[in-house]
């Protein structure tokens, strides 16, 4: 639970290693602060993504209506059911999908209204090429009425799980929630790096809250709102998975804001200069870009319009009326799914001693399309070539027979969208067994 009274959580660093001038200043909040998140919302599918800080609980008039299942969240056994288990927990990066405002008569709807979102953000690249290093958890959040609050007016209010309500802090399709009751869902799957929660909704909208660090009893990084039955909202989840998972900065800007007023960004998609070789992104120059422009310096970004550049024209990180990642994008975010990931595992515990004739099978990650693993087997750090691609090996095949060798499975992504040497570093997983 998210102790709120008395502590004022802004999520003031929304995006790791990008700047927060996006956001409005923290509303007085009467005698006692008031728990808030920075949240990223988009009016339209093709409008300005905005930022806003919101409370971290719903308004009192909504979260009065308690779901029986949200009163006593740590003593509730929610339904929780795998849309796909590719791995290990410790191994995949774990999703896991919430409805809110479905009932208990409702849940089919739910499953079939969080299939299609995930099948439309899993159609986007690298998304669809990476989906077998994601774990995806369905978690069932009974409703005691059927939609959300704010629906399709803002003085409708409706007793939810989640408390989700449209016209957040009196902006229509600002799509919030309240926290600590999505903590207390996603705690009964059996991981939860990132959350998706779909409002049983046809009204567009939806919110972004990104988590540098989660939120207190929490383990995601990340919650993405989106309204179930308006086929523009999975784009909202789409790009908020940019920030969670692949650290990438927005490249909008805001009308107004003038000249970037710092003097370096950590982001690996903004630039302070202009001159093409000096990038973070230099080693894609010139490339046809998967947004359809070529890959060079185009002002603006990181909500500035002058001073500050972005690596292509347009992106699913500047509008959603983009459904691509550029090439930049597409890197960061497999770096991000690795960072969370592997994509070799095996059921002998990697670091354990073996016998010189135990089998050691390996798995490798159900990766697709762009990506491309690679794996090679290794006796004290040389390389036994005539091992190569093998699932299923002794250490005596290997030639280590005598205690004390060391044999190691490395698998690296040699994937083309990869140019980065520290990006193919961080997407290179090991395991290392000692012959006993
Ligand atoms: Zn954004």
């Amino acid at each position: 639970m998210i102790a709120s009274v008395g502590a004022v959580v802004t999520a003031a660093a929304l995006l790791a290693g990008a700047h927060t001038a996006g956001a409005a200043p923290v509303p007085s909040a009467g005698p006692a602060p008031v728990a808030t998140h920075e949240v990223e919302y988009f009016d339209g599918p093709g409008a300005e993504p905005r930022h806003k800080v919101v409370p971290a609980e719903a308004p009192a008039r909504i979260a009065r209506h308690r779901a029986p299942a949200a009163a006593a969240p740590a003593a509730t056994a929610a339904a929780v059911t795998a849309v796909q288990e590719t791995g290990p927990v410790s191994g995949r990066l774990d999703l896991v999908v919430m409805g809110d405002g479905y009932t208990a008569a409702q849940q089919a709807d739910f499953r079939a209204d969080a299939q299609a979102t995930l099948d439309s953000v899993f159609a986007i690249e690298p998304y669809a090429s990476y989906r077998g290093l994601f774990n995806i958890w369905l978690v069932d959040t009974a409703s005691a009425e059927s939609g959300i609050s704010g629906d399709p007016t803002a003085g409708v209010v409706r007793n939810t799980a989640l408390s989700s309500y449209f016209f957040c802090e009196d902006t229509e399709r600002l799509l919030c929630l309240d926290t600590s009751k999505v903590t207390a869902y996603a705690n009964q799957a059996p991981a939860s790096d990132i959350v998706f929660v779909i409002a049983n909704s046809a009204k567009y909208g939806g919110a972004g809250y990104s988590f540098p660090t989660p939120p207190a009893g929490a383990s995601y990084h990340g919650v993405a709102t989106m309204s179930s039955d308006n086929a523009q909202s999975y784009l909202i989840g789409a790009h908020e998975l940019g920030h969670s998972i692949g650290n990438l900065a927005d490249e909008y800007q805001y009308a107004g804001y003038g000249a970037y007023p710092y003097p370096s960004s950590d982001s690996v998609n903004i630039s302070v200069t202009p001159d093409l070789g000096a990038t973070k992104w230099y080693r894609w120059l010139g490339e046809q870009d998967p947004t359809g422009s070529v890959i060079g310096t185009y002002e603006g970004g990181d909500y500035y319009e002058t001073g500050v550049y972005r690596p292509t024209s347009t992106s699913l990180m500047r509008t959603l009326a983009s459904t691509e990642f550029n090439h930049v994008g597409r890197e960061a975010m497999i770096k991000g799914f690795y960072a969370y990931a592997d994509a070799v595992t095996s059921t002998v515990p990697s670091g354990t001693r073996v016998r010189a004739n135990e089998k050691l099978s390996v798995r490798l990650a159900p990766v697709t399309g762009l990506s491309g693993l690679k794996l090679t087997w290794y006796v004290d750090g040389k390389p036994v070539t005539r091992a190569t691609g093998r699932l299923s090996v002794t250490p005596a095949e290997l030639g280590a027979t005598r205690a004390g060798r060391r044999v190691t499975a490395t698998v690296t992504d040699t994937t083309a969208a990869v140019r980065d040497p520290a990006v193919r570093a961080a997407a290179t997983n090991s395991l290392s067994w000692q012959v006993r």
